[in-house]
């Protein structure tokens, strides 16, 4: 599996680390604007080759990205003082415009998975460039979020997350939707798995869990700048998905239909990931609170979208 990854900042270069660690690509080339840095972040790299995976990284130039199965995008330029968050959102628009159409000249039959913050939008703003079916081009989403989730669940219930199934909906962001009603562990549904564990699951429990989920980037930041080990694990999670045909369940973000009463909007739902990328979606069951917070994360979405007159 090759994989190509443009913007070898701190995301771009932990995902690369984490495939290397779990052996999810055989090939990564690195690709920045900042040539220098991608050069060492590939050296420093394939230096951990030896004692992990005996993955070939190295730097390049979107010629070298020449038959890659998979591209992640991981560029994306840092907000100025005093702009705004649309204003960022034009500039990283502009970087896409730049990347994709040059990745899709080498690549012509990658897959596009986008990690440029704001996510969703991104995605959206990728899946109009590239003009790519549906399925080849989606974001991590919030693949992240619910596995901050289901280790919390995990927590909460003393069992192990693995045995825990999460999902959190939605936007990659504030307006992000903890799927509760949908949450299992062995089976049961959390609330009677917490009863049973003697381990209630009261208001105070889901407020402290809902936040931790979803407030998890911001303490990150203001411990250390920024966030890059979660979502390059992430990343890599979804590559090895992709190649092992694996047709595992994760939330990740693409264009879609309709959700809840809301139009062609792209946001993370429960999605099939396999070879071809995203291969089906499945329709979440979910109480009264949850469409009505559902339906608010896709009409933010899309205003934010909209606001970019893509
Ligand atoms: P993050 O924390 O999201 O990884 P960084 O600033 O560390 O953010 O990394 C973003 C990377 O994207 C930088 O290394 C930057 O050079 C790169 N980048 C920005 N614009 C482009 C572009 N047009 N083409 C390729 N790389 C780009």
């Amino acid at each position: 599996m090759k994989v190509g990854i443009v913007g070898a900042g701190s995301v771009g270069a932990t995902a690369a680390f984490a495939m290397v660690m779990t052996g999810a690509a055989s090939e990564i080339v690195l690709v920045d604007l900042d040539a220098a840095l991608a050069k060492a972040q590939a050296q420093d790299i394939l230096h951990a080759t030896p004692l992990a995976r005996p993955v070939r990284v190295r730097a390049g130039v979107y010629a070298d990205l020449d038959g890659a199965d998979v591209v992640v995008l991981a560029a994306g330029v840092g907000q100025r003082p005093g702009e705004t968050r649309l204003e960022l959102l034009g500039r990283n628009a502009r970087v896409f415009g730049e990347i994709i159409p040059a990745v899709l000249r080498e690549a012509p039959e990658a897959i596009l998975l986008i990690a440029t913050n704001p996510l969703d939008v991104m995605t959206e703003i990728a899946a109009k460039i590239s003009g790519l079916p549906a399925g080849r081009v989606f974001g991590s989403g919030t693949t992240l979020d619910s596995a901050r989730f289901r280790a919390l669940l995990g927590e909460h219930l003393g069992v192990s997350p693995t045995s825990v199934h999460a999902y959190v909906l939605g936007e990659h962001g504030d307006s992000e939707v903890l799927w509760w009603s949908g949450a299992s562990a062995g089976g049961v549904p959390v609330a009677e798995a917490a009863r049973q564990q003697g381990r209630p699951l009261d208001d105070a429990a889901r407020a402290r869990i809902d936040e931790a989920v979803r407030r998890a980037a911001y303490a990150i930041i203001a411990g250390k700048g920024a966030t890059w080990f979660g979502i390059g694990g992430g990343l890599a999670r979804i590559v090895q998905a992709i190649r092992s045909d694996e047709h595992v369940l994760l939330s990740v973000s693409a264009p879609t239909a309709e959700v809840e009463g809301v139009a062609d909007v792209t946001l993370s739902l429960p999605r099939v990931i396999g070879a071809g990328g995203v291969v089906s979606t499945l329709i979440p069951t979910l109480d009264a609170d949850e469409r009505r917070a559902l339906r608010r994360s896709a009409e933010i979405l899309k205003e934010a979208a909209a606001g970019l007159s893509l």
